[in-house]
């Protein structure tokens, strides 16, 4: 049997094509059928040839559904369950994933610690942007949910909603804290929300896109700042008065150097504007002595775009003598999505959250090519591209 799926064709290009339909491959696997697939930044490393991803890859690694086929030795679920999978595969019982550290489990993508689906490096595991997604050691990846309601919503708690809530935990933010988080991207956003959720006493989301400032502005009570009207660090110092407390990097290798933009140049990346270690080193710089950095913007050992040889193999320029005198601590990685999904779904169910308003655009599996192609543009002029969600 065969099914649509978003398939890579090189640089630039994705298409829908015929796939075979999962199979149950080992008894604790169920099939699902997808309700819902997002469309997610890191894609877009992908996408625009900035890793090591070969044509042929079915993108998707933000997924839930229906189940629809259950392995015999799956002993939780059963078909017609409401559910969502992290975008980590993990096995569960390795040492990593004994404590709590889901996204870098060691059983799953041998040789690696971490593995994700539809992702280069990441396994062998297929991309949910088709319309059926086989999930391993389903009993453990699989969150359940309540039989109808907040799609859209709980869509996000496959992979940005509890990544922006980490970059916050890597942080150590704190009911009280002031908080700087670089990059107002859906994890961006969603980094300030968490900070929001969590009491945080001040809120500075750093960007140059101005959709996205008043996205953070309107949902996040964060103080915008636009670093295309001057250096972000000193506009948060002179607004808050020193250095805040924490820091969060939403924004990862790609960032634009402030000092090559200007107000007025459109939002696309370009890569001769990016300096990798900008971020971090605005971080450094914007938190006070013995504050805490979290960088849950992805960062790569290799990268075949890089500005410079030494960003190619993953070195940075980080200012580590000023972090050492500023006695800072730093937290890093990708997000084990299952420490903190069943939490922040509750407070979805509750009512306490309610993370849909940084979704964009919702619409059929088909228009994923062009959804691509208008999402990495940033920014178009009439319409914001925050968070675009598939459906089959
Ligand atoms: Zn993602
Ligand atoms: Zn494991």
């Amino acid at each position: 049997m065969s099914m649509k799926a978003v398939v890579f064709q090189g640089e630039n290009e994705v298409a829908i094509e015929d796939v075979d339909e999962p199979e149950i491959e080992h008894p604790n696997d169920v099939v699902i059928n997808i309700t819902t697939s997002a469309i997610c930044g890191s894609d877009l490393h992908m996408y625009e040839g900035r890793t090591a991803a070969e044509p042929g890859i079915v993108f998707g690694h933000e997924n839930m559904g229906v189940v629809s086929e259950v392995g015999d030795a799956v002993t939780t679920l059963e078909e017609g369950d409401r559910i969502v999978a992290p975008f980590n595969v993990a096995c569960g019982f390795c040492e990593n994933c004994e404590n709590g550290y889901t996204g870098f489990c060691t059983n799953v993508n041998p040789g690696f610690a971490g593995g994700a689906y539809g992702y280069v490096a990441m396994g062998p595991y297929k991309g949910g942007q088709a319309d059926k997604l086989r999930i391993p050691y389903a009993d453990f990846n699989a969150l359940e949910l309540p039989e109808e309601g907040h799609e859209d919503s709980f869509s996000l708690l496959a992979d940005i909603f509890p990544t922006g809530w980490h970059g916050t935990e890597l942080a150590n933010l704190e009911a009280g804290d002031s908080v700087a988080v670089f990059g107002a991207g859906p994890v961006g956003l969603m980094a300030a929300y968490s900070a929001k959720l969590k009491g945080a006493a001040e809120i500075y989301s750093i960007d140059r896109v101005p959709s996205r400032l008043e996205m953070a502005e309107e949902h996040c009570d964060a103080h915008p700042i636009n670093f295309d009207e001057g250096d972000p660090v000193e506009q948060i110092k002179e607004q808050h008065g020193g250095g805040v407390d924490k820091g969060v990097d939403a924004v990862g290798y790609q960032a634009l150097d402030p000092e090559e933009t200007d107000k007025g140049d459109d939002y696309a990346y370009d890569p001769a504007k990016e300096n990798p270690a900008v971020v971090i080193n605005s971080l450094i710089r914007a938190v006070r002595p013995t504050g805490e950095l979290g960088i849950p913007g992805l960062y790569v050992p290799e990268d075949p775009g890089a500005p410079d040889e030494m960003a190619a193999q993953g070195r940075l320029g980080i200012d580590f003598g000023l972090l050492f005198e500023k006695g800072q601590k730093l937290g890093t990685g990708q997000c084990n999505v299952k420490s903190y999904n069943r939490k922040l779904r509750d407070m979805i169910i509750e009512g306490r959250a309610d993370p849909s308003w940084v979704v964009s655009h919702r619409v059929g599996l088909d228009q994923a090519p062009e959804m691509y192609e208008r999402f990495d543009d940033r920014e178009e002029e009439d319409e914001a591209f925050t968070k675009v969600l598939l459906e089959p």
